[in-house]
């Protein structure tokens, strides 16, 4: 059986030979004098909960700052991760942050529509910055993003972690070399029942928009990563069955259809209303890959036509940032990028899909 344990002995007993590998085929750790990123998580949530305990086996990464506007939380963190006093802010002064050398990067993990601000803050104060997803809520906020980064001289890197997930990256692997054949069209499934309605999320100033911005970005996204072409136009339609918890601006269910360059078609279903979606299909003209859970938290699992995938069980955040210590620090590239370009065209496919549920009309995208 594949299990996590199973998996770091695996690793354990491989690296003891070899150097380790990271799932982008590029070593983890190239010499003992590689530099680990010294992390600082901005929102204290319950992502930023998982990305911190995912930390702790990181190899090159190592949470080492906190920002919050939760004195109590900060003091819980500061206990649980050994953070000095010196590296707690909170959102009034993190500017100052900038005349901190222990920390080189700043994790943002706040709701949707505050990562716009609080990454060109970071990426003036001069650090890098990793923001989740959705980068921001629209494009044009997702590009001004972009340009501060590139203005400062910082990188920005989104939490994209299924591009480091090895189930993911092995289709991936496989369609590049042919195994299905010319890909023709993609299934995206992703949603579940949204239950709190008082939290952030169901608040569209603070959300961008319902579930698409949620949970459909990762149909979005994966429907590129797995065709491995960028779509070239977008259908939409939206349904509401229950328009006074899903107000205007939430969107609940909508389904979307793409268009991509090589004649591949994409069919995806976004929705807050229904529970157990999250299924990935693609097929090609020689053959299938199906993830299934696709982009949950694990495990993965993936079959082909040519049987099931035994890829390692990991730890999506932990590989993630170790990955990304490796692209800030050494140039490395990732299979599936992680920059903020990347994101910016999954925003201008957001913002299309819902132009399109709007109008009724094809959206022609250029990406
Ligand atoms: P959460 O509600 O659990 O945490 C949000 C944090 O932001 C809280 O600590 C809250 O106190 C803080 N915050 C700061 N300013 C706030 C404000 N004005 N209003 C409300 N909260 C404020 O949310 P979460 O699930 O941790 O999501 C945070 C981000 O992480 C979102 O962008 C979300 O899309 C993303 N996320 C990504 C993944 C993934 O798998 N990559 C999973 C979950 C969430």
């Amino acid at each position: 059986m594949k299990t996590r344990r199973n998996f770091i002995q695996q690793v354990s007993l491989t690296a003891a030979c070899l150097p380790l590998i990271n799932f982008m085929g590029t070593p983890l750790i190239k010499n003992h004098n590689d530099k680990i990123l010294r992390v600082a998580i901005m929102g204290l949530g319950s992502y930023g909960k998982r990305v911190a305990e995912a930390m702790k086996d990181c190899k090159r990464a190592k949470l080492v700052g906190v920002i919050s506007g939760t004195p109590s939380k900060i003091i819980d963190w500061k206990n649980r991760y050994n953070i000095p006093d010196k590296n707690c802010y909170n959102y009034e002064n993190f500017d100052t942050i900038k005349s901190n050398p222990d920390i080189n990067a700043v994790y943002v993990i706040t709701p949707n529509a505050l990562h716009h601000d609080e990454v060109i803050r970071v990426a003036k104060a001069g650090k890098h910055v990793i923001c989740e997803k959705p980068m921001s809520i629209n494009a044009k906020l997702g590009q001004e993003m972009v340009d501060a980064c590139k203005a400062a001289g910082v990188k920005l890197l989104v939490g994209y972690r299924m591009h480091f997930e090895p189930h993911t990256l092995e289709i991936i692997r496989m369609r590049n070399a042919g195994a299905f054949g010319k890909a023709l069209f993609f299934q995206g499934l992703s949603g579940f029942i949204m239950g709190d309605s008082n939290q952030w999320r169901m608040k569209k100033e603070l959300s961008g928009g319902g579930a698409m911005m949620d949970i459909g970005i990762y149909s979005v996204n994966g429907s590129r990563y797995m065709i491995g072409e960028d779509p070239v136009w977008v259908t939409a339609q939206e349904t509401k069955n229950n328009s006074q918890k899903f107000t205007d601006g939430l969107d609940e269910t909508i389904q979307f259809q793409m268009g991509f360059p090589g004649g591949a078609v994409a069919s995806c279903l976004s929705t807050y209303s229904m529970d157990n979606l999250d299924r990935f299909f693609l097929d090609g003209d020689n053959g299938f890959a199906e993830l299934n859970p696709s982009t949950g938290y694990g495990p993965i699992e993936g079959k082909t036509n040519k049987g099931p995938i035994d890829a390692p069980v990991v730890t999506h955040q932990t590989v993630q940032m170790d990955a990304m210590a490796g692209i800030i620090f050494n140039n490395d590239k990732p299979v599936v990028a992680v920059n903020g370009e990347e994101a910016v065209k999954d925003l201008k496919i957001i913002d299309a899909i819902y132009e399109a549920c709007k109008t009724g009309k094809k959206i022609d995208l250029n990406l």
